[in-house]
Protein backbone atom coordinates (compact mmCIF):
# COMPACT_ATOMS: atom_id res chain seq x y z
CA UNK A 1 0.00 0.00 0.00
CA UNK A 2 1.27 3.52 -0.86
CA UNK A 3 2.14 6.00 1.88
CA UNK A 4 0.00 8.64 2.02
CA UNK A 5 1.04 12.08 1.01
CA UNK A 6 -0.16 15.66 1.73
CA UNK A 7 0.64 18.67 -0.46
CA UNK A 8 0.82 21.79 1.51
CA UNK A 9 -0.59 23.80 -1.25
CA UNK A 10 -4.13 24.90 -1.93
CA UNK A 11 -3.26 25.96 -6.19
CA UNK A 12 -4.97 23.13 -8.06
CA UNK A 13 -2.60 23.42 -10.91
CA UNK A 14 0.21 22.71 -8.70
CA UNK A 15 -1.62 20.02 -7.02
CA UNK A 16 -2.28 18.60 -10.65
CA UNK A 17 1.33 18.76 -11.30
CA UNK A 18 2.39 17.04 -8.38
CA UNK A 19 -0.26 13.93 -8.60
CA UNK A 20 1.61 13.67 -12.42
CA UNK A 21 4.90 13.90 -11.07
CA UNK A 22 4.17 11.19 -7.54
CA UNK A 23 1.19 9.33 -7.78
CA UNK A 24 2.55 6.17 -8.83
CA UNK A 25 4.50 6.12 -5.53
CA UNK A 26 2.39 8.19 -2.91
CA UNK A 27 -1.18 8.52 -2.28
CA UNK A 28 -0.88 11.83 -2.32
CA UNK A 29 -3.58 13.91 -0.51
CA UNK A 30 -4.50 17.76 -0.60
CA UNK A 31 -4.74 19.51 2.30
CA UNK A 32 -8.50 20.54 1.03
CA UNK A 33 -9.14 17.08 2.30
CA UNK A 34 -8.51 18.18 6.05
CA UNK A 35 -10.59 21.06 6.03
CA UNK A 36 -8.20 23.71 5.67
CA UNK A 37 -10.05 26.91 5.04
CA UNK A 38 -7.50 29.17 6.05
CA UNK A 39 -5.05 30.62 3.42
CA UNK A 40 -1.39 28.84 4.15
CA UNK A 41 0.82 31.65 5.08
CA UNK A 42 4.10 32.80 2.82
CA UNK A 43 5.08 35.78 3.86
CA UNK A 44 9.38 34.49 3.67
CA UNK A 45 11.63 36.56 1.29
CA UNK A 46 12.93 33.23 -0.39
CA UNK A 47 11.65 30.44 -2.31
CA UNK A 48 13.19 28.34 0.40
CA UNK A 49 11.99 30.40 3.26
CA UNK A 50 8.22 30.03 2.02
CA UNK A 51 8.39 26.61 1.13
CA UNK A 52 9.99 25.78 4.72
CA UNK A 53 6.62 28.00 5.95
CA UNK A 54 4.27 26.51 4.38
CA UNK A 55 5.63 22.82 5.33
CA UNK A 56 6.35 23.90 8.98
CA UNK A 57 2.60 25.35 8.82
CA UNK A 58 0.66 22.23 8.01
CA UNK A 59 3.04 19.98 10.24
CA UNK A 60 2.09 21.88 12.94
CA UNK A 61 -1.44 22.15 12.43
CA UNK A 62 -1.90 18.39 11.82
CA UNK A 63 1.74 16.17 12.73
CA UNK A 64 1.46 14.78 9.40
CA UNK A 65 4.06 13.83 6.33
CA UNK A 66 3.23 16.49 4.15
CA UNK A 67 5.59 18.10 1.01
CA UNK A 68 5.55 21.83 0.04
CA UNK A 69 6.13 24.12 -3.27
CA UNK A 70 7.29 27.44 -3.89
CA UNK A 71 8.18 28.10 -7.20
CA UNK A 72 8.70 31.39 -9.12
CA UNK A 73 9.78 32.99 -11.85
CA UNK A 74 13.27 35.15 -12.24
CA UNK A 75 13.88 37.36 -15.06
CA UNK A 76 17.17 38.74 -15.60
CA UNK A 77 16.42 42.07 -16.82
CA UNK A 78 14.26 42.61 -14.24
CA UNK A 79 17.09 41.73 -11.54
CA UNK A 80 15.37 38.47 -10.48
CA UNK A 81 11.75 39.81 -10.99
CA UNK A 82 9.34 38.80 -9.94
CA UNK A 83 10.79 36.06 -8.03
CA UNK A 84 9.42 35.40 -4.94
CA UNK A 85 6.45 37.67 -5.65
CA UNK A 86 5.41 35.95 -8.44
CA UNK A 87 2.04 35.18 -6.98
CA UNK A 88 1.36 38.60 -6.56
CA UNK A 89 3.23 40.61 -8.82
CA UNK A 90 0.12 42.54 -10.12
CA UNK A 91 -0.63 43.39 -6.57
CA UNK A 92 -3.70 41.55 -5.19
CA UNK A 93 -5.39 39.24 -5.28
CA UNK A 94 -3.55 37.20 -6.83
CA UNK A 95 -4.10 36.79 -10.75
CA UNK A 96 -2.63 34.76 -13.27
CA UNK A 97 -3.33 36.91 -16.49
CA UNK A 98 -3.10 40.06 -14.76
CA UNK A 99 0.60 39.17 -13.47
CA UNK A 100 2.02 37.79 -17.05
CA UNK A 101 0.29 41.23 -18.84
CA UNK A 102 2.26 43.09 -16.44
CA UNK A 103 5.50 41.18 -17.20
CA UNK A 104 5.13 41.47 -20.67
CA UNK A 105 4.36 45.43 -20.06
CA UNK A 106 7.51 46.04 -17.85
CA UNK A 107 9.49 43.61 -20.95
CA UNK A 108 8.64 46.15 -23.45
CA UNK A 109 11.36 47.14 -25.17
CA UNK A 110 13.47 44.94 -23.07
CA UNK A 111 15.70 42.49 -26.42
CA UNK A 112 17.54 40.36 -22.91
CA UNK A 113 14.33 38.17 -22.23
CA UNK A 114 16.44 35.41 -20.41
CA UNK A 115 14.21 33.92 -17.59
CA UNK A 116 14.13 31.05 -15.47
CA UNK A 117 11.79 29.09 -13.25
CA UNK A 118 12.69 27.64 -9.45
CA UNK A 119 11.07 25.51 -7.42
CA UNK A 120 11.85 24.97 -3.35
CA UNK A 121 10.49 21.74 -2.13
CA UNK A 122 10.18 20.92 1.59
CA UNK A 123 9.46 17.60 2.87
CA UNK A 124 8.25 17.00 6.16
CA UNK A 125 7.99 13.71 8.10
CA UNK A 126 8.35 12.73 11.93
CA UNK A 127 9.71 16.57 12.58
CA UNK A 128 12.21 16.29 10.16
CA UNK A 129 12.13 19.33 7.49
CA UNK A 130 14.47 18.51 3.78
CA UNK A 131 14.71 20.43 0.68
CA UNK A 132 15.20 20.00 -2.75
CA UNK A 133 15.28 22.49 -5.20
CA UNK A 134 14.51 22.46 -9.67
CA UNK A 135 15.07 25.07 -12.09
CA UNK A 136 14.81 25.34 -15.76
CA UNK A 137 15.69 28.38 -17.42
CA UNK A 138 14.23 29.77 -20.90
CA UNK A 139 12.85 32.96 -22.28
CA UNK A 140 9.91 35.19 -22.11
CA UNK A 141 8.23 35.76 -25.84
CA UNK A 142 6.51 38.77 -26.68
CA UNK A 143 2.48 37.28 -26.56
CA UNK A 144 0.79 34.97 -24.52
CA UNK A 145 0.52 31.28 -26.44
CA UNK A 146 -1.06 27.85 -25.45
CA UNK A 147 -3.88 27.12 -23.49
CA UNK A 148 -2.71 24.33 -21.04
CA UNK A 149 -0.63 24.91 -17.71
CA UNK A 150 -0.78 27.85 -15.17
CA UNK A 151 0.71 31.17 -14.12
CA UNK A 152 3.53 32.33 -16.78
CA UNK A 153 3.40 29.37 -18.84
CA UNK A 154 1.80 31.17 -21.95
CA UNK A 155 4.87 33.38 -21.72
CA UNK A 156 7.87 31.26 -20.88
CA UNK A 157 9.31 29.38 -23.14
CA UNK A 158 12.27 26.55 -22.18
CA UNK A 159 15.53 26.45 -23.48
CA UNK A 160 15.80 24.61 -26.92
CA UNK A 161 12.21 24.81 -27.65
CA UNK A 162 10.56 26.84 -29.77
CA UNK A 163 6.27 26.18 -27.83
CA UNK A 164 5.40 27.64 -24.39
CA UNK A 165 4.78 25.85 -21.40
CA UNK A 166 1.17 26.25 -22.18
CA UNK A 167 1.62 24.71 -25.88
CA UNK A 168 2.92 21.90 -23.94
CA UNK A 169 1.07 18.62 -22.39
CA UNK A 170 1.26 17.96 -18.85
CA UNK A 171 3.47 15.01 -19.65
CA UNK A 172 5.80 16.93 -21.86
CA UNK A 173 6.40 19.70 -19.35
CA UNK A 174 6.83 17.03 -16.65
CA UNK A 175 9.27 16.02 -18.39
CA UNK A 176 11.74 18.91 -17.63
CA UNK A 177 10.17 21.57 -15.69
CA UNK A 178 11.70 22.99 -12.24
CA UNK A 179 8.84 21.79 -10.44
CA UNK A 180 9.71 17.72 -12.17
CA UNK A 181 13.66 18.69 -11.57
CA UNK A 182 13.29 19.32 -7.62
CA UNK A 183 11.05 16.26 -7.53
CA UNK A 184 13.19 14.10 -9.38
CA UNK A 185 15.98 14.45 -6.48
CA UNK A 186 12.59 14.42 -3.48
CA UNK A 187 12.21 10.83 -5.21
CA UNK A 188 15.57 10.26 -5.13
CA UNK A 189 15.61 10.85 -1.63
CA UNK A 190 12.42 8.14 -0.73
CA UNK A 191 14.29 5.94 -2.93
CA UNK A 192 17.12 5.64 -0.59
CA UNK A 193 15.88 6.15 2.96
CA UNK A 194 13.97 4.07 4.79
CA UNK A 195 11.33 6.82 6.43
CA UNK A 196 8.16 5.60 4.66
P1 LIG B 1 3.64 30.00 -5.11
O1 LIG B 1 4.75 29.03 -5.28
O2 LIG B 1 2.36 29.34 -4.67
O3 LIG B 1 4.02 31.16 -4.27
O4 LIG B 1 3.25 30.56 -6.54
C1 LIG B 1 4.17 31.16 -7.32
C2 LIG B 1 3.58 31.72 -8.59
O5 LIG B 1 4.58 31.47 -9.56
C3 LIG B 1 2.30 31.08 -9.11
O6 LIG B 1 1.15 31.78 -8.74
C4 LIG B 1 2.49 31.19 -10.60
O7 LIG B 1 2.10 32.46 -11.03
C5 LIG B 1 4.00 31.08 -10.75
N1 LIG B 1 4.39 29.71 -11.03
C6 LIG B 1 4.91 28.78 -10.21
N2 LIG B 1 5.14 27.63 -10.85
C7 LIG B 1 4.75 27.85 -12.12
C8 LIG B 1 4.72 27.01 -13.25
O8 LIG B 1 5.07 25.82 -13.25
N3 LIG B 1 4.26 27.59 -14.37
C9 LIG B 1 3.84 28.88 -14.44
N4 LIG B 1 3.83 29.70 -13.40
C10 LIG B 1 4.27 29.17 -12.24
Amino acid sequence: MKSILYIASQNVHKIEEIIDLLGDIFDVQTVFSLGLEEEIPETGFTLAENSMQKAAFIAAKYNITCLADDSGLEVEALGGKPGVFSARYAGEPKNDTANLQKLLHDLKGIANRQARFVTVLTFHHQGVFTQFSGEIVGSICEEPRGLSGFGYDPIFVPKGLSKTFAELTLAEKNQMAHRARAMQKFRAFINESVLL
